[in-house]
């Protein structure tokens, strides 16, 4: 018999509560059930957006959101500045190209995060930059950003803020308002601890005032569509209904524990998961990790697109590999979303069997104790 274990910074775990829900029968979604639960929903999706600013749902990966919150906030031929760090700061270059938007670029080695002072120092020599497109959490290489600086620079300047929340919301800090960050896009299926299909974005009045100036083409992902219907409880097109119910679920959990307090157990995961890879002897691949997963440069004996098969396969461990010039150089072990202390510590025990079965120098149980430890304190 083989139990299966998600380890991924998304897809991640689902409650139980939320698996129930979903095997509930289909209902209409312009039924009055279905205006309540959506209300609902968004309304509890303001407290993990630590926000007053309305959040909308669209029916769509995290991409979508992406998309969204380029096409509603700018126009052909505007400048926008692309922090990239990794394959999903990449992502927002290429979102803003296909739409036509010059990109200027801040390009940082992988595993680094962005020095606020170099977007400070391209907003004063570039003044018309419309928008700052960032990551919280580049899951690509497990970094975390900055927030809050770059929104105390932006804040003073007419350009936006728009920050990818999507792996990282529920895990670390992203004080929507208190911040002044200007627009927060997010997903369901990880932090949120509910299936692939929901996008979520949240705009502030600064940025709902730059989509009233934008003329880019959109029609599926027009904000200002999604946002006249969620008021209401309502939407525009069919909604995935099932994965709203599940997402009910997920955010009766977080709302239960507050927001604060997840996010304090997810420090507190990451830190025992850092601890660990620490005591087992192998180096951390991000300068300022995140609370979201730890990504771990591998020996260069070791082949990482292997060990994560045989981890798979072998043990029923779903750990992620490398992306793009990372492939099979680096492991991420997300702690995120449903998981809790046994988690972390199945993670970190599988690891250290893992690393013996394929003849790595290890001393079983050592990075289990350091988690342990971190745990206890
Ligand atoms: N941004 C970040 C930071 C992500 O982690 C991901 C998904 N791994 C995405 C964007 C893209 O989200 P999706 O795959 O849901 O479209």
């Amino acid at each position: 018999m083989k139990k299966s274990y998600l380890f991924t910074p998304g897809p991640t775990p689902i409650p139980s509560e939320s698996l129930l829900a979903m095997a509930q029968p289909i209902d209409y979604h312009r039924s009055e059930d279905a205006v309540a639960l959506i209300k609902d929903v968004l309304e509890k999706l303001k407290h993990v957006f630590q926000t007053e600013n309305d959040v909308m749902f669209l029916t769509s990966s995290g991409t979508g959101a992406m998309d969204g919150a380029v096409s509603n906030l700018l126009s052909r031929g505007d400048k926008a500045l692309v922090i990239r760090t990794g394959k999903f700061g990449e992502r927002w270059g290429e979102i803003c190209t296909a739409y036509g938007v010059e990109v200027i670029p801040i390009d940082v080695e992988w595993g680094n995060s962005v020095a606020p002072e170099i977007v400070e120092e391209h907003l004063t020599t570039n003044p018309e930059i419309k928008v700052v497109y960032s990551t919280l959490c580049e899951t690509s290489t497990g970094a975390l950003h900055d927030i809050q600086t770059l929104a105390q620079i932006t804040q003073s300047t007419p350009t936006l803020l728009v920050v990818d929340a999507v792996s990282a919301l529920g895990a670390d800090d992203l004080q929507m308002d208190q911040w002044g960050v200007d627009v927060v896009v997010s997903c369901s299926q990880k932090g949120l601890m509910t299936p692939p299909g929901l996008a979520f974005v949240a705009l502030n009045n600064r940025a709902w005032d730059a989509v009233e100036h934008s003329n880019l083409p959109k029609y599926y992902f027009d904000f200002r569509k999604a946002h006249k219907s969620g008021i209401e409880g309502s939407v525009p097109y069919t909604p995935a209904i099932t994965l709203l119910n599940a997402l009910q679920c997920a955010l009766n959990l977080i709302y239960e524990e507050g927001i604060n307090n997840t996010i304090k157990r997810h420090q507190q995961m990451a830190l025992a998961t850092r601890s660990a890879i620490k005591a087992i002897g192998l180096p951390l691949f991000a300068s300022s990790p995140a609370n979201t997963l730890t990504s771990i440069r591998l020996p260069m004996e070791v082949d990482g697109k292997a060990f994560v098969k045989m981890m798979r396969e072998d043990y029923g461990i779903t750990y992620a590999g490398g992306q793009g010039e990372l492939s099979g150089k680096i492991l991420r072990i997300a702690h995120l979303g449903w998981m809790n202390e046994n988690d972390v510590i199945v993670a970190i025990s599988s690891f250290e069997r893992g690393l013996a079965e394929i003849g790595y120098d290890i001393s079983l149980g050592v990075g289990v104790a350091a988690a342990q430890e971190v745990f206890s304190l």
